[in-house]
């Protein structure tokens, strides 16, 4: 086999569908974000519009001078794995925490979200003998990967539709150990499960739970631990996931649940065992992240505030937005080709940054711009945004929906 023309050929087959992805290559600038330096083609100063740093607290002070503490008192790396030499007292006060905001018995980290899905639904899966995973279709690629590497029974459950779940769990031996795998907020579209109905579901057929709140955690709930959190049903689920990547700022992942089955993972998953630990300083940084989002509501309501000028701004002129009741807003597209171009000219032409969003990442032919504005975002960046699309829109001759 010719190698290297087969890596090619695919690449090629990718770019003819406008799937191929382009990273930008910018600089945030901490202090300005949403404002970054771009290195690639257009002006030098851009405006992040996609970063799932939902709430700055990349460069908020707490987080930035917990870091540096951490760094000047503990040096760069953790130095092993958790096991050998790496638990830092950073890792177990940030488990604390973690534990705490789901008020929950006890959490473990990893080193990122995606590993904490792919290692915690990996082990459950595989180690419960006789193990059913019933799973939500639009599930995250992590929990996927986790479950397909588990090797256990999997079921597939209509997207955020308790009636198929039950239907799913009643073909089931009562008896057999069950999972049921969901999402909080789904980041694409934004549309948020009814974890209650879900719960209901589970209980009756006596299944655990296992919930991401990735991109929940921080945002919701008023000390931000997450949907659950803000409808009062973090006691009824077995495992709640989340990462310390996106609202928190920093980096990292985790699942907080009761003090046997953190325990279990901890003994057992080998994407927890046998890897490096998390410096002890982003452990010491998303530690002060969660303690600030704890206590202040500030960040998140004015996240709320922008989300829905934005959204008003963008109906008022037409474009069409994925209504959703949550903080990402989906401009529609639906052609993978435009997708990139758009993004393209509000990056060479309107120093705009929003990334395009093409298969797979969502099916074909609901192509989008996944705008995530936050507290950082002024009214002016927002005007600014919303002008940007209109122009492009008219000289496309793209369609806009009634105002
Ligand atoms: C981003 C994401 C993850 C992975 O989290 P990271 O900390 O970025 O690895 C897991 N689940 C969902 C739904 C995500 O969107």
């Amino acid at each position: 086999m010719n190698y290297e023309e087969h890596f090619k050929e695919q690449l090629d087959a990718l770019k003819e569908e406008g799937n191929y992805r382009v990273f930008a290559d910018i600089e945030r600038r901490m202090g300005a974000f949403p404002t970054a330096q771009n290195h690639g083609n257009g002006p030098r100063d851009v405006t992040v519009w996609c970063s799932n740093d939902y709430l700055g607290m990349g460069q908020h002070p707490d987080v930035l001078n917990a870091m540096h503490e951490a760094l000047e008192r503990c040096g760069a790396g953790a130095g092993g794995t958790r096991n050998i030499s790496g638990t830092n007292h950073y890792h177990v006060l940030l488990e604390r925490e973690l534990a705490d905001l789901h008020n929950k018995e006890s959490a473990l980290l990893f080193t990122s979200g995606y590993v904490s899905n792919w290692a915690a639904l990996g082990t459950l899966a595989s180690r419960i003998p006789g193990c059913t995973v019933v799973s939500d279709e639009l599930n995250h690629a992590s929990m996927i990967e986790g479950i397909r590497h588990s090797r256990a029974q999997k079921l597939i459950f209509r997207h955020n539709d308790p009636k198929d779940l039950e239907e799913k769990l009643k073909t089931l031996d009562p008896d057999a150990p069950k999972l049921v795998a969901f999402e909080s907020v789904y980041s694409m579209d934004g549309d948020i499960a009814p974890i209650a109905e879900f719960c209901d579901v589970a209980e009756r057929y006596n299944a655990m739970t296992y919930l991401d709140e990735v991109h929940a955690v921080g945002l919701y709930g008023p000390r931000g631990g997450g949907i659950a959190e803000r409808e009062g049903l973090m006691d009824r689920l077995t495992v709640i996931e989340g990462t310390l990547g996106k609202a928190f700022g920093v980096l990292g992942g985790y699942i907080a649940a009761s003090s046997a089955l953190c325990d279990y993972i901890r003994s057992f998953a080998s994407g927890f065992i046998f890897t490096t630990a998390l410096p002890p300083a982003v452990a010491a940084g998303a530690l002060a992240s969660i303690k600030h989002l704890k206590v202040s509501d500030q960040e998140r309501a004015r996240q709320r505030r922008q989300v829905g000028l934005v959204r008003d701004k963008l109906r008022s002129i037409g474009i069409p937005t994925m209504e959703n009741p949550s903080h990402i807003v989906p401009v529609m597209v639906g052609d993978p080709v435009k997708c990139k171009m758009i993004s393209d000219w509000l990056m060479e032409q309107h120093g705009i940054y929003v990334q395009p969003i093409n298969y797979p990442t969502v099916p074909k032919g609901t192509e989008r711009l996944r705008i995530t504005p936050s507290p950082v975002h002024s009214d002016h960046d927002i005007d600014r945004l919303v002008g940007a699309l209109s122009e492009i829109w008219s000289r496309c001759e793209l369609a806009r929906m009634a105002a």
